[in-house]
């Protein structure tokens, strides 16, 4: 009562013209305005934007520590909005990174929970966004995006029944389609919001008002995958002149005509005329204000305070109307308008903030950590497949470790590599305790999976099975040793894909005197390969530097041979000591050393080496005969000291010159030739190194690169690239895949939606590369695949470039504040870092190569897992099962789906996901409907109840689409498709057939009646 006196009483003195007191006194702001329909709505969202891990460790920056590099403590931030907002319940603050947010939450009372409960439930907290993180959009695979986004999701709902409405990527550099269409869309946000675009464009698009648009990501899904799209006209902080952090300097409201420096009219003068500059670029009468920006709000009420105060006067005064508001509040707000809005397709990538300053470098920046973040993104979708098949215990071993520390990795300033070094080793570290977790289940469910006659729930633990994560060193244990007497090393291949796979295999062996015979008893065709001097320096080195000590005997050859596995099964192989036994024994590959006129490839495929080098590609089956050859160059990373200061840092790729690395003329290639694989070894200088291989019963290239350490001595920084040259007559046009997902059409030094400046001809025609790249012309494709995220381009016709390493010795001023000079030390000895990965190329007649890209793109991000176990193979093979497969013996799953999720929850239900791997019109054959039968995925399990859900299976997929906004375009350009895109049917819970559309990812939770124990 006393406060609507005061505020009555005030109001009137204000109007009156002045404030005649000379005694301070109570001041009642009014909080409680709404949207005005005739005025300028300022929507003011008070956010604090989290990063999980930059320059200090996610846990540093939750609990406040290392505050030396920044002060940055995210409890206060909660703990502080809590109380802020229960001050006056008119505030409203939005909160995004789940990973904190369930940090405090576990440690938070029931009576706190309790009223942060009523927070939320009231919309004064709203979450949104919701995943564990705000995950990158360059270098992550749309599978670990969907993944970080349901665990945040489900965590949401279960405990606030609370689904979040708003993508908020206000961070990430560069926006993806798979971003717009994926996860928003189908997600089931109603709208997506961010800062970051190109200079050029956001210059045109202030000009057009075209800042906010209608996203249409996918050229499948067409306008049903439409997305409201909020770009923020600068980034996402406070116009300049309102932060009010308590170290801040924009001037505060003082409004106590007692004390001095009363501002009151002067401050309203400068909010208004902010507010009207934005109204000017904006269409409608909403603006949005992003009050806060990283890490603020750690004293919420410096902040609070003022917003009472702006509201308060703001609305006195009149010109225009400030309010608490949400960006779910403002998206509906702008929807209410019914205003048509222009029309985005593809994506936003590149990004460059301004001239000469590309953030192209960071789609590789760290290339091991972006290895090893995919290479645990595929073990984990294994490792969760043995868990269902195995039942899940909720006491560990689990491989909830593993999803939360996968989940942090594709924060923006994580798989990113734009974050400080020791941030980067903390990241690297969560990934390796969650490996080894689930690396455990992993190995009890074989245990489990091969016991014959357990018909009650499995507690096996026996035998032990080991695995080999560091096979990329050549360095595993239980192959490499010898074995005792009357023991055979048993290989169990399991295969997480949902067809029978034909694959070869090779591991590290000490003596070629060695027998592999399948579970029958039969040999098995095998070649024995000697172990390279570059992969033994390597294994010594990493060895020692990963576990400590020393490697043990070398190994001396890898043994190769073929495997046949089931869909979602396994076979077993069992390798024994050959003693002076002749049958059986494996083909010593023929080694020689050559530099002209080298051919290798027994089958369809033979590549052609002249002077040293890669010179032809030749199909016999599909007759081409095409030249190409392989080179290597490197970019002088600019080292900022010219007139503009940007040099090559972690995020920009800044080339100061191209050099070509030019092969030692007098060093012959080392050739190995035998049945099943054939290699060609390549010294390209002292620290880059080349493998071709060409295996039986494929039709592709292999290449093993090993690069580094990158040398550095000229003080120069150095940036990796290979160029593949084809005779494909590419027009300047190159299509890169948007996380894995769909193919986006590029053209070099052009944009479809401005007239492109070109300022950095190769840094500006560099993309994101997360499963691979193609050329084509109108007789053939050459497509190359990654096995991990890169950057590529096509620089000039015919060409495709990958960079696959950087060595820096600047910072690039974007706020890490380090050089990316990776290093790897031993025994504080240290050198920079080597990088060995691969990539894979193939050359199709034109329309046939979606079929290889997709297919072997499946088998590259899900390798056959290899597990060992040294026992008596007779015995073994007699009493254990030994050839195993989840689903029909006769079933296996459409060549165009791939089984993406299949998760046993805590509560007991399954999490299913199918993703049709085509697009429309991708394939002749394979762009079409799909079916599955889930009868035939599970026939020893029966189905109680499934329930289709929204990607990231937080609400029912019905209730999302009849919740759906849908938005008007202003200019609509001719639909490409003038049908309606194919989509499944809802599933007959008695038919149980999911069919998948084109591109399709449809997500059940499922309840079996039992799960039977195998
Ligand atoms: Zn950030």
């Amino acid at each position: 009562m006393a406060a609507s006196m005061s505020f009555a009483l005030l109001l009137c003195l204000f109007f009156l013209g002045g404030f005649p007191f000379a005694d301070s006194y109570y001041i009642a702001y009014n909080t409680t305005p709404q949207i005005v329909p005739d005025k300028i709505n300022v929507h003011l969202v008070a956010h604090s934007h989290d990063d999980v891990g930059w320059l200090k460790t996610i846990d540093q920056y939750y609990v406040g520590s290392n505050n030396s590099i920044q002060g940055a403590c995210v409890q206060n931030v909660l703990d502080s909005v809590v109380s802020a907002l229960l001050a006056d319940k008119n505030r409203r603050f939005i909160y995004v990174e789940q990973a904190f947010f369930q940090r405090w939450w576990r440690q938070q009372s029931d009576a706190i929970k309790k009223i942060v409960r009523g927070l939320v439930d009231s919309g004064q907290l709203e979450f949104i966004n919701g995943g564990m993180c705000m995950h990158d959009e360059a270098s992550t695979l749309y599978i670990d995006m969907i993944d970080q986004t349901t665990l945040g999701h489900r965590f949401i709902e279960h405990e606030f029944g609370q689904i979040p409405r708003i993508g908020w990527q206000i961070d990430p550099f560069g926006h993806s389609a798979v971003q717009a269409y994926l996860l928003s869309s189908e997600v089931g946000f109603d709208a997506l919001f961010f800062s970051r675009i190109d200079y050029q464009d956001r210059i045109k698009r202030k000009g057009l008002k075209s800042l906010e648009v209608v996203w249409r990501g996918s050229q499948t899904f067409g306008s049903t995958s439409d997305v409201f799209t909020g770009i923020f006209p600068e980034n996402y902080e406070p116009p300049s002149g309102f932060y009010y952090e308590v170290n801040d300097d924009s001037p505060i409201i003082q409004d106590d005509s007692n004390l001095f420096d009363y501002n009151v009219e002067q401050r309203v003068n400068e909010f208004v005329a902010a507010a009207l500059f934005q109204a000017n670029i904006t269409r409608t009468n909403h603006i949005m204000w992003t009050m806060g920006t990283d890490f603020k709000y750690q004293y919420a009420n410096s902040w609070f305070r003022q917003l009472d105060k702006f509201i308060h006067y703001v609305n006195l005064d009149g010109r225009v109307n400030a309010l608490y508001s949400t960006p779910s509040i403002y998206t509906d707000a702008k929807h209410a308008t019914k205003e048509s809005w222009p029309l985005k397709t593809e994506d936003f990538f590149p990004y460059a903030d301004r001239k000469n300053a590309y953030w192209t470098g960071y789609f590789t920046s760290r290339p091991t950590f972006k290895g090893y973040v995919r290479a645990m993104s595929g073990y984990y979708l294994a490792a969760r497949q043995l868990e269902f098949l195995r039942g899940r215990i909720n006491s560990r071993p689990t491989t909830d470790t593993l999803a939360d520390a996968l989940a942090i990795a594709q924060h923006h300033d994580a798989v990113t590599g734009t974050e400080k070094q020791h941030v980067a080793d903390d990241y690297s570290k969560r990934l390796s305790i969650g490996y080894a977790e689930a690396e455990e289940l992993v190995s009890s469910s074989f245990a489990c999976l091969t016991e014959s006659t357990s018909s009650t729930k499995c507690e096996a633990l026996s035998p032990s099975f080991k695995q080999c994560p560091l096979l990329n060193i050549t360095y595993c244990p239980l192959s490499e040793m010898e074995l005792s007497e009357g023991k055979d090393l048993v290989v169990l291949v399991y295969n997480p894909l949902g067809w029978n796979r034909e694959d070869i295999i090779r591991i590290p062996v000490s003596t070629a005197s060695v027998i592999v015979r399948n579970c029958k008893g039969q040999f098995v065709d095998s070649q024995v390969l000697p172990i390279l001097n570059v992969s033994q320096e390597i294994r010594k080195l990493h060895a020692k530097a990963y576990l400590g000590h020393s490697a043990g005997i070398d190994p001396k050859f890898w043994l190769a041979f073929p495997v046949s596995v089931p869909p979602l099964g396994f076979n077993t192989y069992i390798i024994s000591v050959g003693g002076n036994a002749v049958a059986g024994r494996p083909v010593m590959s023929k080694v020689y050393e050559s530099h002209n006129n080298v051919v290798v490839g027994q089958g369809n495929l033979k590549l052609v080496f002249n002077e040293g080098s890669l010179s032809r590609y030749v199909n016999s089956r599909d007759s081409i005969n095409a030249a190409m050859d392989l080179s290597y160059v490197y970019y002088s990373g600019d080292d900022g000291s010219g007139t503009d200061y940007q040099a090559s840092g972690a995020y920009v790729f800044r080339p100061n010159g191209t050099y070509p690395i030019e092969q030692r003329k007098q060093k012959s290639l080392t050739i190995m030739q035998g049945p099943i694989v054939e290699e060609v070894y390549q010294e390209i200088n002292q620290w880059i190194h080349q493998i071709t291989r060409l295996y039986r019963g494929k039709e592709h290239a292999e290449i093993e690169f090993i690069i580094g350490p990158i040398p550095v001595d000229d003080n120069v920084g150095k940036e990796v690239a290979t160029r593949i040259n084809s005779n494909v007559r590419s027009d300047r046009t190159f299509y890169t895949d948007s996380n894995g997902r769909d193919f986006i059409k590029r053209v070099r030094d052009y944009r479809s939606d401005w007239d492109l400046e070109v300022n950095q001809p190769i840094a500006g025609n560099y993309y994101p590369i997360n499963l691979g790249m193609y050329l084509s012309d109108n007789t053939t494709e050459f497509s190359v695949l990654v096995d991990r995220s890169v950057g590529g381009s096509s620089i000039s016709d015919g060409q495709i470039e990958l960079m696959l390493h950087r060595r820096l010795l600047h910072d690039d001023g974007r706020g890490v504040a380090e050089a990316l000079n990776e290093t790897l030390c031993i025994n504080k000895k240290c050198s920079g870092l080597i990088v060995a990965g691969k990539f894979y190329f193939r050359i199709d007649p034109f329309g046939n190569g979606a079929k290889w890209r997709r297919s072997q793109g499946q088998e590259l991000y899900s390798p056959l897992l290899l597990a060992f176990t040294e026992q008596n193979g007779d015995d073994w093979a007699k009493s254990r099962v030994t050839t195993f497969t989840a689903m029909d013996a006769s079933y296996s799953l459409p060549e165009n789906v791939a089984l993406i999720t299949l998760q046993a929850l805590e509560d007991g239900s399954v999490l299913l996901r199918l993703a049709h791997l085509y697009e429309a019109g991708e394939d002749k054959d394979l762009s079409v409907m799909a079916r599955v039968d889930l009868t035939k995925l599970f026939p020893d399990k029966k189905i109680e109840k499934i329930v289709e859900t929204n990607l990231s299976a937080n609400q029912q997929r019905s209730e999302m689409e009849r919740k759906r906004l849908v938005w008007k375009v202003a200019s609509s350009p001719d639909e490409t498709r003038p049908q309606p895109p194919l989509r499944g049917r809802p599933v007959d819970p008695l038919k149980l057939v999911i069919e998948l559309g084109p591109m399709e990812i449809r997500t059940f939770l499922v309840n079996f009646s039992f799960v039977s124990v195998l």
